[in-house]
C-alpha cells in the first residue's frame, strides 16, 4: 500500500480536511501519478455537498489531475516513469457496451456506467440492475492528493506545450465544451453562442474561435464585458430583450455553461432552423422549455455530459497546437475551503487549481499514523 494524504469531506455540511490514506500499490495495467495541479470544478463542490443525492463519504474531489508518473505496472506500453500525464473525470469503463466499444466511454451502458475519479461508479451497486458493482469498490478518491493510481487506458499525455497547472481544467471544463463543439460540427464561419461564463464559459469561448467560429456570450455580469471582448467575442449582458431580439434565428449553436437550473427559454429563438442549445453546465431540472419555440424551427434542446477520452487527448493536443489556456488562479491546498466559498458566490475569474505541492509539504509534516476510512484505490 502506498500512503498518501488528501483532502476529504465527511458530510454535507463539513468543510474539506486532510484525510490520509492508503491506495492501492498499482498493478500490472496501472500508472502511479505524484499529482502536481488539481483544478477545483463546480462538480467538486456540488459533490461534496451531497447537492445530487449521491454523495458517498468520505468524499476527496479532483478531476482535472495533473502529475508525473512515479511508477508503471508490468504491462504499460504507453507511459513511463516521469511523463507529464493528466487524468479526467473517468477511470474505468465497462469496455464492452456499445457507447465503450464506440469509444464514448463517457456515455457507458454496463450495469455500474463509468468509473469516476472520485464518487466511485456512476451506478453504484444499490442502482445496477444486479445489484453487484463490477469495479469492486464504491468510492474512489480524486486528485485532492498526493497520489493517484490509474489504469492506462483512462491516462492522458499532457503535451510539453502545455503549463502543467494550466492542463488541468482542459481534462473536463476543455472537453466538456469541447465535445459539444465537435459533436454538433462547428465549423468556420459558424456563430456560437456562451450562456455563462465561468470556467466552462471561458473554455467554450477560447475553443470555439480557434474552430473559426463568431461566439456571442451571454452573461449577467457586466464586469465579464472586456474579458469576453479580449477573446474575441461580443458579450450580451442580462436579459437585453432588444439585443437578444436583434440576434433572432442567427446562432449555429448555443452551450449553456451556467451550472445550476436556469431557464433556456430566452436563447431557443436565437437558434437558426435545425439548430440546437445544447446544456453543459447543469444536470438539475431546468425550468420547462416552450416547445412552440422548439417546433417552430425543428430546433433542438439537448445535453452533454463531459467527453470520452480520445475527445479528452484531442482537446488537449487542440489546446497545446493553438496556444489555448484557461485563465487560472493557483492556490494552495489549505485555501481550498474559501475557494468553494467563493466559486459558490461567483467571486472568481474562472478556475482555481490547486497546487498539489502545498499538500505534499503537509504531508511532510504529518505525523505518521494508520489511514482511517474506507480504502480508496
Ligand atoms: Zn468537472
Ligand atoms: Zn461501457
Amino acid at each position: 500500500m502506498i500512503d498518501a494524504l488528501g483532502y476529504a469531506t465527511t458530510g454535507r455540511h463539513s468543510s474539506l480536511k486532510p484525510h490520509p490514506f492508503q491506495c492501492d500499490e498499482p498493478g500490472a495495467s496501472d500508472v502511479q501519478i505524484d499529482v502536481m495541479f488539481c483544478g477545483v470544478c463546480h462538480s467538486d463542490i456540488h459533490q461534496a455537498r451531497n447537492e445530487w443525492g449521491n454523495t458517498v463519504y468520505p468524499c476527496m474531489p479532483g478531476h482535472e489531475v495533473v502529475g508525473r508518473v512515479a511508477r508503471v505496472g508490468s504491462a504499460v506500453t504507453r507511459f513511463g516513469v516521469g511523463d507529464l500525464v493528466g487524468v479526467g473525470c473517468m477511470v474505468d469503463s465497462c469496455r464492452t457496451c456499445p457507447s465503450c466499444a464506440a469509444g464514448e466511454e463517457n456515455y457507458c451502458e454496463g450495469p455500474n456506467s463509468w468509473l469516476a475519479t472520485y464518487n466511485g461508479p456512476m451506478i453504484p451497486a444499490a442502482k445496477s440492475p444486479d445489484g453487484t458493482n463490477r469495479y469492486g469498490r464504491d468510492n474512489t478518491f480524486g486528485g485532492y492528493a498526493t497520489t493517484i493510481v490509474v489504469t492506462e487506458r483512462f491516462v492522458l499525455r499532457i503535451p510539453p506545450a502545455l503549463a502543467p497547472e494550466a492542463a488541468a481544467p482542459i481534462l473536463c471544463a476543455g472537453v466538456t465544451t469541447y465535445s459539444p463543439l465537435r459533436h454538433w460540427g462547428v465549423k468556420p464561419g459558424d456563430r456560437v453562442g456562451v450562456v455563462g461564463f465561468g470556467g466552462l464559459g471561458d473554455m467554450a469561448v477560447k475553443l470555439a474561435r480557434a474552430m473559426g467560429a463568431a461566439v456571442t456570450v451571454f452573461t449577467t455580469s457586466e464586469d465579464k464585458v472586456p474579458l469576453a471582448r479580449a477573446l474575441g467575442a461580443t458579450a450580451v449582458v442580462g436579459a437585453d430583450k432588444d439585443a437578444l431580439a436583434a440576434l433572432k434565428a442567427s446562432f449555429d449553436l448555443i452551450l449553456s455553461t451556467v451550472p445550476q437550473s436556469h431557464d433556456l427559454n430566452p436563447f431557443i429563438p436565437l437558434l437558426r432552423r435545425d439548430r440546437a442549445i445544447v446544456v453543459v453546465g447543469a444536470l438539475d431540472a431546468l425550468k420547462p422549455v416552450a416547445n412552440m419555440q422548439v417546433a417552430a424551427q425543428r430546433r433542438s434542446v439537448s445535453a452533454s455530459l463531459i467527453g470520452s477520452i480520445a475527445e479528452t487527448q484531442e482537446v488537449l493536443d487542440f489546446c497545446a497546437e493553438h496556444a489555448i489556456a484557461p485563465d487560472i488562479q493557483v492556490i494552495p491546498m489549505s485555501e481550498i475551503n474559501d475557494a468553494y466559498a467563493r466559486v459558490v458566490k461567483g467571486d472568481v475569474r474562472f478556475r482555481y487549481v490547486i497546487d498539489i505541492a502545498t499538500l505534499r509539504s503537509e504531508q511532510g509534516r504529518a505525523l505518521p499514523g494508520p489511514a482511517k476510512g474506507r480504502e480508496a484505490l
